[in-house]
């Protein structure tokens, strides 16, 4: 696919990666938590190779060609794995929120309880900062009560609304619905290289403008010099010293050759399964069911968010291409008078070509429905349990049960946001279709509890000194927001406690 529509594959771009000489750090994997972790381990002054199974992406920009290349096109459906340099956020809605002050600590739901953290939002608050900073994150605390403290305003301003929408939050705010600001990471204002376009969430940026793991974090690490990135390099196992008690290394196969690079400080952030499956076949006699699995809590408590969609009806012209995805509604994540559940969020997304996936029947009336309306999403959380997760038979996954829907929850937000848009005087098409589930976590969770967790309170894995781990997998609840921030500010938060 990719071939056709000429995004290619650029390996060798690091082509004398020398894999004998010793590193500082080795982190596994380039997605947004990879990157991350790589960018915070150089500026600790760390010498650290970046090891990741894909390739660079590379499209040559060409004026008369489209900003934004689909994703659908040149990478297919969403379930096959970003294998890329940058992982998933090749192609993400760049929306980068703070997970809400409430989301760290346990929360009865409807069908059970979103587990504490063993941190605080407190203890994240800089690290946000820093993360914020790094993927240029633009936006405003105004109207959203559930934005938590902060110590300083955001790095970048809001991005403004452009017409249709702006008419769309105006109204909202008159029927006395709280909108906000959706907080976008872009290269935006002077000098940066996004011009707003209307392919951004969903596509792949041929402007580079789009504030993604490769462009945010891997290109300023390279900057240094202090980072080298071996693509094409897949980890096959995570090697342990005799003792069981701390990190040897990793064995890698590059170009058909294994190699066993050590280094006494390992970050793992292959995400979701690939993370839980690496630490399970890197087992020994001392940890025969895989590395932190002493308690069995590898692969498990997976936990997610329920997605569903909304389209409020803004008239009966074509909205004309442009950057819609500006705004979100927060008024219901905590409940509702009539609900005393947390239900969730609502957020636009970007013009996205959903009648493609329609069926041909149907086809036509999606069409009209992405001309006249603006589509929106809106999310509650998915709860983990014991139960949630991978099921493992040796060394392969076998079974996976997803997170524990909130079903009442995601009804009593769809009615909220349907009502929400009536009072504003907007007509909805709200199908009450089976929740998508998205932003799946978890399965190597971090925790106090050796028995319930895989990871200690700084991210290393219970155990085993100088292994830790720096991705989707780490976080013990999704919420109800996008988990990308979250990601990032651990995966510096980590970098940091790994470096001392
Ligand atoms: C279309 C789309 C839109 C999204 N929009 C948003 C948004 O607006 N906001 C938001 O917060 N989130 C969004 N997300 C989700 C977000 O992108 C992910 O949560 C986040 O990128 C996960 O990061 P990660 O580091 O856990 O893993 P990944 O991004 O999955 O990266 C894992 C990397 O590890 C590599 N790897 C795997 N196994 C190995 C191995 N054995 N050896 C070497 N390398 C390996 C993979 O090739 C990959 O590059 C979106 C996702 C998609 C697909």
């Amino acid at each position: 696919v990719i071939k056709t529509f000429g995004l290619r594959r650029v390996p060798g771009i690091e082509a004398f990666v020398d894999l004998e000489k010793s590193y500082d750090a080795i982190v596994v994997g380039s997605g947004l938590g990879g990157a991350t972790a790589a960018y915070g381990l150089v500026q600790e002054g760390l010498r650290t190779l970046l090891v990741e199974k894909g390739e660079f992406l590379s499209h040559p920009y060409d004026s008369e060609g489209p900003t934004g290349l689909y994703m659908g096109d040149v990478h297919g459906r969403r379930d096959k794995p970003f294998e890329y340099v940058g992982g998933q956020t090749k192609f993400y809605g760049a929306a980068m929120f703070r997970m809400r002050e409430s989301d760290f600590c346990k929360i009865e739901h409807e069908n059970g309880s979103s587990p504490g953290w063993p941190i605080s939002y407190f203890d994240l608050e800089t690290y946000y900062e820093r993360a914020e900073i790094l993927y240029r994150v633009h936006g405003s605390a105004d109207g959203d009560p559930t934005e938590p403290p902060r110590a300083n305003p955001f790095p970048y301003p809001a991005i403004d609304h452009v017409l249709p929408v702006a008419q769309v939050v105006k109204r909202l705010r008159r029927a006395g619905v709280s909108i906000s600001y959706l907080p976008k990471g872009l290269d935006y204002g002077p000098n940066g290289r996004c011009t707003l376009c209307s392919t951004c969430d969903g596509y792949y940026c041929t402007l580079d403008a789009k504030m993604d793991a490769e462009i945010a974090a891997i290109r300023p690490a390279l900057a240094t010099g202090l980072l080298t990135v071996a693509t094409g390099t897949e980890c096959l196992r995570i090697e342990t010293r005799t003792d069981g008690k701390s990190v040897l290394g990793l064995l890698v196969k590059r170009a058909g050759v294994e190699y066993l690079l050590r280094s006494d400080r390992v970050i793992i952030a292959a995400g979701l399964p690939h993370t839980a499956l690496l630490l399970r076949r890197s087992h020994t006699d001392l940890h025969p069911e895989g590395l932190g699995n002493q308690g069995g809590a590898l692969g498990k408590y997976m936990s997610g968010q329920s997605m569903g969609t909304i389209f409020p009806l803004l008239g009966t012209s074509a909205i004309a291409p442009a950057h819609v995805k500006t705004f979100a509604m927060n008024e219901f994540y905590h409940g509702s008078p009539e609900w005393r559940y947390p239900m969730g969020t609502l957020q636009v997304t970007g013009q996205l070509p959903f009648w493609r996936l329609a069926t041909p029947i149907g086809r036509p009336f999606a069409f009209l429905l992405g001309q006249i309306s603006l589509m929106c999403i809106y999310v509650t959380e998915a709860l983990s349990t014991r139960e949630t997760g991978y099921h493992f038979e040796g060394d392969r996954i076998v079974s996976k049960t997803p997170p524990i829907q909130n079903a009442r929850s995601f009804a009593a937000m769809r009615r909220a946001a349907v009502d929400a848009f009536r009072r504003a005087g907007y007509f909805s098409i709200a199908p009450r279709s089976v929740p998508y589930s998205k932003s799946e976590c978890g399965t190597a969770r971090f925790g106090d509890d050796p028995s319930t967790s895989v990871a200690n309170q700084t991210c290393q894995v219970h155990g085993v000194t100088g292994l830790y781990i720096a991705d989707a997998s780490v976080l013990p609840s999704a919420g109800a927001i996008n988990t990308g921030l979250t990601i990032a500010a651990l995966a510096l938060r980590t970098a940091r406690s790994a470096s001392v």
